[in-house]
């Protein structure tokens, strides 16, 4: 493809969208409606540590390092310390089953051996009740999703979430290969680093960031790759595109409260990754992620971020920054048996943070029209909200341009 390509948003998908399309020799132009890129993942350097204000972390792949490489951004992989996850019932246990409980869901798991995988439009807790039993599904499965998705059990889509459904050829994507480090990894001053660095070598490569604008002339047939919000995305194609306009805008979409909390040294602490909490624990918080346990440092002070909200509690949104202070105040005596004073908390809403994960998202996604042959769409509505799968949809529709007459 000769003429320039446009990509519009300069959050994590139009970044590795206009990576690799420079990477294949295209010419390129970021189109951002705000100030600064990275979108949703920006990181605040406070005296107390680091606050990651959205992912703290990226599932590494090759597809990952060959990036950090390139823009020169180094990766730290997560501590030895920092791989121990916890789920809470009773206590926080990294094995929330008991024996009996185990025995079962193994049983039931080796009895459905060749029906595992989940059925199309089958909800987590039916797939989950269906292969692994009632226990798997509140003190294993429903938590797991619940820290990642934050969407209502009952609704979730399964085959979204692994992987299974039946997506049109149109919103393809690829498994990230293996790189050479394992687990999560993040840069060591933090997620913007990276977002940071990609623009910078982008510059360096020619191409033009155009920000405080959201929307730019565009010929009928012009190239352009939309990499934002499923609602942003709506709103964008409603002309070009009216009905998978239609169909993202009826995505639903979550909020989130993140709220990372910072602690005096001696304070009470686990060591490990983070812990989840069933809904029947008795906790607001979706979960807590043990900062300093992660990666190396995130201190001085020892930092969690604990993370509220999702579909079952979408009214947390509205409470004020002296509710949380109680709060977490409060969740965390229970968790830890021990009240500490917070040297600062830091409280990160967000409305629209991510989409829920439905089975009519499923359905929606299965029927979605091609969109015209000069427009591609990357984002997290796709099938996978991670990075790691953003990075994958990246090149997969910069493959799609070179490839265009
Ligand atoms: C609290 C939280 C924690 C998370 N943790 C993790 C994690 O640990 N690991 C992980 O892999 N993922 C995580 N995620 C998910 C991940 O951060 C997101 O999926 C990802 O950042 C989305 O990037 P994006 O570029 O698709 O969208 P966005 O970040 O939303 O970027 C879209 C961009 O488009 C711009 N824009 C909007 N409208 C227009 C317009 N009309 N014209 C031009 N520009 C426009 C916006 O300003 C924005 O910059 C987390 C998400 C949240 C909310």
């Amino acid at each position: 493809m000769t003429g320039i390509i446009t990509v519009v948003g300069a959050g994590f998908s139009g970044l590795t969208t206009a990576y690799f399309l420079i990477k294949r020799g295209c010419k390129v132009r970021v189109v951002e409606k705000s100030s600064r890129v990275g979108g949703l993942i920006e990181t605040i350097q406070t005296e107390y540590g680091m606050v990651e204000k959205a992912a703290n972390g990226i599932l590494s792949s090759a597809k990952l390092e060959a990036i950090a490489d390139d823009v020169g951004v180094p990766l730290i992989t997560t501590r030895h310390e920092g791989r121990k996850r916890f789920i809470y019932r009773g206590k926080p246990r990294q094995l929330p089953l008991n024996m009996f409980e185990m025995f079962k869901t193994g049983a039931r798991m080796a009895t459905h051996a060749t029906s595992l995988s989940p059925r199309p439009f089958e909800s987590n807790s039916e797939w989950g009740k269906r292969v692994g039993g009632g226990a798997a599904t509140d003190y294993l499965l429903a938590p797991a999703l619940g820290g990642i998705y934050a969407g209502d059990p009952d609704r979730l889509s399964a085959s979204l979430i692994f992987g299974k459904a039946t997506l049109p050829d149109h919103l393809r994507s690829n498994k990230p290969e293996k790189g050479k480090l394992h687990g999560t990894v993040a840069p060591p001053k933090g997620m913007q680093q990276l977002t940071d660095g990609l623009r910078a070598w982008l510059e360096s490569a020619g191409v033009d960031f155009v920000f405080n604008t959201d929307s730019v002339d565009i010929g009928a047939n012009d190239p352009i790759a939309i990499c934002l919000s499923a609602n942003a995305a709506a709103d964008y194609l409603r002309e070009a595109a009216p009905a998978i306009s239609d169909a993202l805008s009826a995505i639903e979409m979550l909020a989130l409260v993140t709220v990372t909390a910072f602690y005096r040294e001696d304070a009470a602490t686990l060591n490990g990754f983070g812990c989840l909490f069933p809904r029947d624990q008795g906790f607001r918080a979706r979960g807590v992620l043990f900062n300093n346990s992660i990666f190396e440092g995130r201190g001085p002070a020892h930092s969690e971020t604990w993370i509220f909200g999702g579909a079952l509690d979408p009214d947390i949104i509205e409470l004020g920054d002296d509710h949380f202070h109680e709060l977490i105040a409060a969740e965390r005596e229970r968790f830890y048996g021990k009240r500490d004073e917070s040297l600062a908390l830091y409280v990160n809403r967000r409305p629209s943070a991510i989409p829920h994960y439905t089975i009519e998202l499923e359905r929606s996604l299965t029927n979605l029209p091609a969109p015209p042959p000069n427009i591609v769409v990357v984002g997290n509505y796709l099938g996978r909200i991670g990075l790691a799968k953003l990075i994958e949809r990246a090149a997969v529709v910069a493959e799609h341009f070179r490839n265009s007459p």
